[in-house]
């Protein structure tokens, strides 16, 4: 048989052919030969059984690759747009969901609802507990907040402490029952290890309108939010659009206040702190003001918050420490002021955490050439009563160059008399509220002179605000306290009527019908929001 007529070769051709084509399960069947041709047969189909299986395992592996690809792109997805900490959506998310709640919303559909959460005092949690427990405060926020809305509903962190609920389609009684149950679920207190942690939370409110995009609608539930939490904390409040035009202002105020610091804007006033049993002035405490060219004198009630909020109160503080110092220095040039004459700084919380604060009070002092016993720095209880370890740095080293610290307030925070015997301070000085119902609340005056021995006891110096009236004076006298300042005995003056007031003879003539020095203007509060 010539090889050239065989027929089983051509088939073996057809069949390499259609194995090159890609048709892997092509086989020939072998002849009964069992010849030479037949043996190429075999080969080829092994060949062929080989190939299969080498590609079938490919095919495998591809399609794993692929679904592992898949996944990692779903996890990646996941990632960015939840938050790491919670597992809650993050803040892309919910503007996804909130764009499509939007877009869904019609004229027969429900508008979405979003509201905007923000815990009342994290950040204490934080500077008390450290981040570890903060961290697990959030996760628990998360879980409770999870635990008020339905399946259908999105649960948000937006970042630090902000939280925010999406009802893609609601009413507004559902949204305000929805932010009831979230603020009755935050304010169950909560466990970390032995301590328990409240927790609150300020809620803004806005129900969606048509056209209104995704971004409107967080800047409108974060307004009422903002509007919350200045009312008081722990408020749900709807969205208004007054509240707009608040915000607006206050922002209008904030850019115009970090203008302010360092200009003439600012003004500095001084009140007498007198010895009550010889009316002779110990010293002054500087109080700044604002004189705004349009609002008019602005108290500082009202922008020291807003200092602190925006992050200018540092700049604020070093301002009014370096100018009244300076102040100080020429009063001792040009009125012969004694050494014992004490200038009365009051100091923000946040002061305390800046490491460079001691070298600022020292070069300060030994560039005016003040001995550092005429400074009495002023820090609020609340604000030491978070002790932590910059902040007792700070106050350990002021102590140690030898300016006085003065615990201001006392009577409004939390601060037990044990508890400021192992503080740093020297002097106490008792908030004016305890002195308002002196004498008409029954007991108020036995509570006074108690806080007094027991002030006295710790080995401090008790110094009251807010004296009144005469009456008021001679009872904290008899009681044993040895200073005080209060419009009693003079009201805050600006400087050139304080250096008159000292130039004098420095002590208070406290003649019967006397009725405080000191100007009057002073005490008109210009509303500035
Ligand atoms: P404070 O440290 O408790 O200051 C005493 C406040 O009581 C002053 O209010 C003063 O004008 C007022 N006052 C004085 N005598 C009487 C009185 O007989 N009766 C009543 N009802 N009030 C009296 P002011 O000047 O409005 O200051 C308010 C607060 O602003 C201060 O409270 C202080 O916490 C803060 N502050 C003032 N200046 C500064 C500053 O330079 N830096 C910082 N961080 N805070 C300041
Ligand atoms: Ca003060
Ligand atoms: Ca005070």
């Amino acid at each position: 048989m010539s090889a050239d007529k065989d027929p089983r070769l051509a088939m073996l051709v057809e069949s390499i052919v259609r194995l090159s084509k890609g048709e892997l399960s092509s086989r020939i069947e072998p002849s009964s030969a069992r010849d030479e041709v037949d043996a190429v047969i075999t080969g080829v189909n092994l060949l062929a059984e080989e190939l299969q299986q080498v590609y079938e395992q490919f095919e495998k592996r591809v399609e794993s690759r692929t679904a592992m690809l898949r996944q990692a792109h779903l996890d990646m997805m996941k990632m960015a747009m939840s938050d790491a900490l919670t597992g809650l959506a993050n803040r892309v998310a919910l503007m996804d969901g909130i764009e499509e709640a939007l877009g869904q919303a019609g004229d027969d559909a429900a508008p979405p609802a979003l509201l905007l959460l923000d815990l009342d005092s994290f950040k204490n949690v934080n500077d008390r507990f450290g981040h570890d427990a903060g961290d697990r405060v959030l996760q628990e926020v998360a879980r409770r907040l999870n635990s008020v809305v339905r399946e259908s509903d999105l649960v948000a962190r937006l970042g630090g402490d902000e939280f925010a609920i999406l009802l893609p389609a609601a009413t507004l009684d559902i949204a305000l029952q929805v932010a009831r149950r979230a603020v009755e679920a935050l304010g169950q207190q909560i466990r970390l290890d032995s301590v328990d942690i409240h927790c609150r939370a300020s809620i803004g409110v806005r129900i969606g309108t048509a056209n209104q995009s995704a971004e409107e609608l967080l800047l409108d539930a974060d307004t009422a939010m903002y509007a919350a939490k200045r009312e008081g904390r722990n408020i749900i409040k709807l969205f208004q659009p007054v509240m707009l035009y608040s915000r607006q202002l206050r922002s209008q105020m904030a850019a115009e206040l970090r203008e302010a610091i360092g200009s003439d804007e600012l003004v500095l006033h001084y009140q007498p702190v007198v010895e009550l049993e010889t009316s002779r002035i110990l010293g002054v405490e500087v109080l700044v003001r604002w004189q705004h060219p349009v609002r008019g004198l602005i108290q500082p009630d009202t922008f020291i918050p807003l200092a602190e909020e925006i992050g200018v109160i540092h700049d604020l503080d070093r301002w009014v420490m370096s100018t009244s110092l300076r102040q100080l220095a020429r009063w001792k040039q040009e009125l012969g002021l004694d050494d014992d004459f004490q200038l009365r700084v009051n100091l923000s919380a946040v002061e305390l955490k800046q490491l460079d604060l001691v070298d600022h009070v020292r070069a300060l002092l030994r560039e005016l050439e003040l001995p550092p016993k005429s400074l009495v720095i002023e820090i609020t209880e609340t604000a030491i009563v978070t002790r932590g370890e910059v902040e007792m740095y700070s106050l350990l080293s002021l102590q140690q160059l030898g300016v006085g610290i003065e615990i201001d307030d006392f009577g409004t925070g939390y601060s037990s008399i044990s508890y400021l015997r192992e503080l740093p301070v020297s002097m106490v000085k008792v908030d004016r509220s305890l002195l308002v119902e002196l004498n008409t609340r029954p007991g108020q005056l036995e509570f006074v002179a108690a806080i007094l021995r027991l002030i006295s006891a710790a080995g401090l110096e008790a110094v009251f605000e807010g004296i009144e009236t005469r009456e008021q004076a001679d009872q904290l006298r008899a009681m044993g306290c040895n200073s005080g300042q209060g419009y009693f005995f003079c009201r805050p003056m600006p400087a050139d009527e304080t250096a008159a007031l000292l130039a004098g003879t420095r002590h208070l003539r406290m003649n019967e019908g006397f009725s405080g020095i000191g100007d009057t203007e002073d005490t008109e509060i210009t509303p500035a929001r």
